[in-house]
């Protein structure tokens, strides 16, 4: 019944989260500038996340859509509006950051009530509309506790409570679980994936977890030094990342920084490997995910597949699956994660062919370091 009262009360700003940024920068006197010119466009109802190394740019961008950062140049539009010189407090943004920032002196009932109080909400409506969030959230009982009184994981239901129960625009998330025990972080981060889908508003998310990034978004903007190298669906991203930083960020990779042969096969050391006819960039590297890889004896790799020489120098078994590490002809480490059954035949010290099928392997751009 509580979740009903939320979905209604925010159903009439769901076809209004759209956010388009344009060629945005931010430059703090002569360094190199924080965001160095993004364009992104981020869907009505959409769970984004930016997500990026530290000192990349997020947080930056994030206080440039909430107001509190005036960018150097460029636009933010909210469904077609420009909004660069509006206040933050004009925005109907609601905003939760790493480390909660409740107000300390002030009941758990008086701050979820704050963005209604504010906004000049009735006695009656505060009472209700805050009352059904804590209910909502698991917090019935605990409106006259402190924030001191309250668990981490608690804190945070209450600081989401406080940037939802106004039904804003948007949702601003600035690494909101990043100080909480991993147990914890998994469990809210299943709360906060449902509650999207209940409420259907725009989130802009910020983590540098690309687990956690992959895990609650529709799409990921990767931050790469004030730059978002590339935009998309988590699976996209991480089948076909485009660029060298994508593949190595999102989740790990085996890298061949070799050149093309013919228009059909790649070359690398004394390799030569077939690729499928589309999507091959001049400067291409190639490589292929630790799960996409086999381990070989030399004469059992399959017909069709490619393959290099490698040495084992460990085998781990982490449960149903295995990982295999493995030092590749150019002194580079590599892995292989399989299903253990398949691994029980791999020995540290084993000289094996580690293969893959021409359709796991992906090119992308970038310098091998
Ligand atoms: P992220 O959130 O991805 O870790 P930030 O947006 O916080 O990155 O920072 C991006 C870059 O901008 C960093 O190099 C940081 O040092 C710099 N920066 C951020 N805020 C300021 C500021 N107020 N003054 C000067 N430099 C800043
Ligand atoms: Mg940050």
């Amino acid at each position: 019944m509580t979740t009903t009262t939320i979905t209604e009360a925010t159903t009439a700003t769901t076809a209004q989260g759209r956010i388009e940024i344009q060629d945005l920068v931010k430059q703090y006197g002569s360094d190199a500038p924080a965001v160095a010119g993004i364009d992104l466009a981020i869907e009505s109802g959409e769970f984004i996340t930016l997500l990026g190394p530290s000192g990349s740019g997020k947080t930056t961008t994030l206080n440039m859509i909430a107001g509190f950062v005036e960018p150097t140049s460029g636009a933010i539009l909210l469904n077609g509006n420009d909004l660069t010189r509006v206040a933050p407090h004009r925005r109907n943004f609601g905003m939760v950051f790493q480390n909660y920032a409740l107000f300390p002196h002030m009941t758990v009932f008086d701050n979820v009530a704050y963005p209604l109080r504010q906004r000049n909400k009735t006695k009656a409506e505060v009472r209700t509309l805050v009352l059904d969030i804590l209910e909502r959230f698991g917090l019935g009982g605990m409106e006259h506790r402190r924030p001191a009184q309250l668990s981490g994981g608690q804190q945070q239901r209450v600081a989401l409570a406080r940037a939802l129960v106004f039904s804003p625009s948007l949702v601003l998330l600035d690494e909101p679980l990043g100080a909480l025990d991993r147990k914890l972080r998994q469990s809210l981060q299943a709360e906060l994936k449902s509650l999207h889908q209940d409420v259907g508003l725009t989130f802009v998310f910020v983590t540098h977890d690309q687990e956690e990034a992959m895990f609650l978004s529709d799409t990921i903007a990767v931050f790469n030094n004030g730059r978002i190298d590339r935009v998309g669906r988590p699976a996209e991203l991480y089948d076909d990342p485009g660029t060298l930083f994508v593949a190595n960020f999102l989740g790990e990779a085996n890298v061949f920084a070799g050149a093309w042969a013919d228009p059909q096969t790649y070359g690398w050391q004394d390799e030569k490997w077939r690729a499928a006819t589309d999507d091959r960039p001049a400067d291409a590297v190639l490589v292929v995910r630790p799960e996409r890889m086999r381990v070989y004896p030399a004469s059992d790799v399959p017909a069709g597949w490619n393959s290099v020489g490698a040495t084992v120098t460990d085998v781990s078994r982490l449960g149903p699956v295995s990982r295999i590490d493995l030092v590749l002809p150019d002194g580079r480490v590599g892995a292989a994660v399989l299903p253990s059954n398949e691994a029980v035949r791999v020995g540290v010290g084993d000289r094996v062919r580690a293969a893959w099928e021409v359709g796991a392997q992906a090119f992308v751009v970038g310098e091998a370091a």
